[in-house]
């Protein structure tokens, strides 16, 4: 991947909810992807970059290390990965504008809440448990991160812990799982990053470039 070193590296999901709208925002940009998405790379025609399909948790490591320059991501994902690994090298460029969605605390719907004093020594089940932790931190609240990497919103029916942290855009999952949210940690949205390193002078320009392409497909959709 890296043998042509005068090309640029974009990091998108290579499926889930931000993939699509990562290889349209790209597309509205100008720049012809090739379809299909099995490959994990793939090259671009008209512009001299390349693109690279992998799991969103992937991207701020490959952005910090500068094994891509460029990466389309969720902010959460990024917290996590910056509280996680202690490791800031990356910068957001842009907010984007899709894949809002917040990191809420909920519990049974039947519960009783009066604020966060009512958390106690609780447990609360995430798939952030850095994020989780830092806000408990911040707050000298003494609960207990479980984490989970999955049907989190399962945790409290299944006993394993009365509270939650997760995603939320709509709140159909919470409320179909019996769930009500309580309080918000994180508001997050896709951001388009880049390495914090600098570049050589032929790939700033093709990231200028692309970075100007990318304001102005968001121009149009304020
Ligand atoms: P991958 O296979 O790439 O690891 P994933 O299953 O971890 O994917 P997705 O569920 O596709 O991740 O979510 C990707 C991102 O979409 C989230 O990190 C978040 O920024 C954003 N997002 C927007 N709305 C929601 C939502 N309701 N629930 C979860 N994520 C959401
Ligand atoms: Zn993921």
């Amino acid at each position: 991947m890296r043998t042509d070193d005068s090309r640029l590296h974009i990091a998108i999901q290579k499926s889930g909810r931000l993939a699509e709208q990562s290889r349209r925002l790209l597309r509205d940009a100008g720049l012809r992807l090739q379809e299909g998405k099995n490959a994990l790379t793939a090259r671009i025609e008209n512009f001299p970059a390349d693109l690279m399909y992998v799991r969103d948790d992937d991207i701020p490591t490959f952005v910090a290390d500068g094994v891509c320059e460029l990466g389309i991501v969720g902010s959460n994902v990024l917290r996590e990965f910056e509280l996680a690994e202690r490791d800031s090298r990356y910068e957001i460029l842009s907010p984007l504008g899709f894949g809002r969605c917040a990191l809420k605390l909920a519990a049974a719907a039947t519960s009783d809440w009066h604020g966060l004093a009512d958390l106690g020594e609780a447990r609360i089940a995430t798939s952030y448990p850095h994020i989780v932790r830092d806000f408990l931190e911040q707050r000298q609240i003494a609960a207990t991160v479980v984490t989970m990497n999955g049907a989190v919103e399962l945790a409290p029916r299944l006993g394993i812990a009365p509270f939650i942290c997760d995603l939320v855009s709509t709140g159909a999952t919470l409320e179909a799982n019996g769930l009500r949210p309580l309080e918000t940690l994180f508001e997050s949205e896709a951001v388009l990053v880049r390495t914090r390193g600098a570049l050589d002078e032929a790939r700033q320009e093709t990231m200028n470039g692309l970075v100007r392409r990318i304001g102005g497909v968001l121009a149009t959709k304020e």
